[in-house]
């Protein structure tokens, strides 16, 4: 039997978790991350506003992988760099953002990390359809590289503030089919708040399962993978992207219960990137979660 198939049997459940912090390094981060119970966690693979390259040396990559697999930590994602922009029409920054975009894919790969989230960046001036070529583009440079096998990409829908890109569903989904056609299959992210602020409503519970089947016809079948769950400070459509505590801002509590029990929705994994005023936060958010889940 592998290990993996023990740990599954061993706990209940979707995994469920919190973006943390590699402070003290990757394998500290795995400690941060079980607390308070829980099995799935992203972290920035270095400093996630600036284009410092992260690394991680082959004896800290396999200590990562050596902490999650005794914490029994089942989803592990890496969120991209905030200046990458795949989308850009400046040709520096473009090939600037492909370099970063690759150490950060190669960082993933290494720790074993089971998904790259990253956002689609903003095509400025130009538009939506140079936006799509641009971003396959780099991805196609990130296959070219022979990276994105072993990690997925996941493409994370955003709020559309702005020039910024990827707050349709259907768009994501037509890069995703454009990928698999040359060979890198790609997933979606999708956050509840970026989602919800770019106008996908969760206002009354009928949204909940009309949420869940508009992403899997938009995404195509297979294609979502992971949940960033956030509450929303913005009003439906304000493209404003504020995260806010589960169920202390604008989505409605039973919509998002009901999207997140939904059978396409029910076992993916959760990670929260809800603020961390205080040390009580997190194990607040968790327990709301955990009593919306059935
Ligand atoms: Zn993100
Ligand atoms: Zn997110």
């Amino acid at each position: 039997m592998r290990p993996s198939a023990v740990t599954r049997r061993a706990r209940a459940g979707r995994p469920v978790g919190f973006h943390v912090s590699i402070a003290g390094g990757f394998a500290a981060s795995v400690e941060r991350a079980v607390e308070n119970g829980c099995d799935a966690m992203q972290i920035f693979p270095g400093n996630p506003r600036g284009w410092a390259h992260s690394k991680v040396c082959g004896p800290e990559a396999a200590l990562f992988r050596e902490r999650r697999r005794t914490a029994g930590v089942r989803c592990v994602a890496v969120h991209t760099a905030y200046l990458i922009n795949l989308a850009t029409p400046d040709d520096a920054a473009f090939r600037r953002s492909i370099a970063l975009f690759n150490d950060e894919l190669e960082v993933a790969e290494a720790i074993g990390a089971d998904f790259l989230v990253t956002h689609l960046g903003s095509p400025l001036a130009r538009d939506s359809a140079f936006a799509e070529r641009r971003v396959c583009d780099g991805l196609a440079a990130a296959a070219a590289a022979g990276l994105g096998a072993k990690t997925m990409i996941l493409l994370e829908n955003t709020s559309g503030s702005g020039t910024g890109f990827g707050s349709d569903i259907s768009v994501i989904g037509g890069i995703m089919d454009r990928m698999a056609g040359l060979g890198l299959e790609t997933g979606l992210c999708f956050d509840t708040c970026h989602g919800f602020a770019a106008g996908y409503p969760l206002c009354k519970k009928a949204d909940g399962p009309a949420l869940a089947k508009r992403l899997l016809s938009e995404a195509g079948p297979g294609r979502l993978k992971l949940i960033h769950l956030n509450d929303s400070k913005g009003a439906l459509a304000s493209r404003l992207d504020r995260h806010e505590h589960i169920g202390a801002g604008r989505i409605d509590p039973d919509a998002l219960g009901a999207f997140l029990n939904h059978p396409a929705i029910k076992d993916l994994p959760l990670i929260m990137e809800t603020p961390k005023d205080s040390p009580d936060d997190d194990p607040r958010n968790l327990a709301v979660v955990r009593a919306m889940l059935k």
